[in-house]
């Protein structure tokens, strides 16, 4: 971890409710069509919304555009709720890792500049009552971060692969985001021009 890591991550770590983090190796964190094939056939929200396929583009530029970044930060945060199989709670749980997740993009930002940060979150994003999708430019591309599963990332196998927790009890529910900082100017967007955001992901689903 160079110097400027170092300096993001104490921050985050004494100011954030991480659990646990990472710093996965970009060129080796695996991009699948099989999960682009789920949200395709599976998931309402594909082709209603900036933050999800198709309008983050392919899989291949998705990889493409994370792989262009020398580094990535990998961190969970989760949220005990009284039954994880109720949708609603679950995902009422979402918005305060969406904001932890917005604060530790902007420390990204402010060290390697924005355009060298691309934030992948969860779920799709929620920011907007209506999606301008596809008529328009997204209305907040700072503000709204792609899914990590919409990019081709299977999230549970690569925190997996990172030695971290994807079951952290049994009404817990466990979030993750992914940050790819560094390295050339690609944008954070797909093939609209603009940005995007993403899925959740619980220890009860283990998707
Ligand atoms: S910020 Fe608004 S326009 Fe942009 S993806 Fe989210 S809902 Fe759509």
């Amino acid at each position: 971890m160079d110097e400027r890591c170092e300096r993001i991550l104490q921050e985050i770590l004494a100011e954030e409710p991480i659990l646990e983090y990472a710093f996965p190796d970009p060129q080796t964190i695996g991009f699948s069509d099989r999960i682009r094939w789920v949200c395709e056939h599976e998931c309402p929200r594909y082709g209603t919304s900036w933050s999800c396929p198709p309008a983050v583009g392919s899989v291949q530029a998705c990889a493409a555009r994370c792989r262009a970044h020398e580094g990535a930060f990998i961190f969970s945060t989760v949220a005990e709720v009284q039954d994880i199989t109720n949708l609603e709670e679950t995902l009422a749980t979402r918005m305060a890792h969406e904001e932890v997740t917005a604060r530790i993009t902007e420390r990204f930002r402010r060290e390697y500049g924005k355009a060298r940060v691309l934030t992948l979150s969860t779920e799709s994003c929620s920011l907007c009552s209506r999606c301008t999708w596809p008529d328009a430019p997204c209305r907040h591309p700072d503000k709204m971060f792609p899914c990590v599963e919409s990019y081709g990332i299977v999230v549970s196998e690569l925190a997996e692969a990172e030695g971290m927790s994807f079951d952290n009890g049994p009404n817990v529910v466990t979030w993750f985001s992914l940050i790819f900082f560094g390295g050339e100017e690609t944008g954070a967007s797909g093939d609209t021009g603009t940005a995007a955001s993403g899925r959740k992901e619980t220890a009860a689903s283990g998707r």
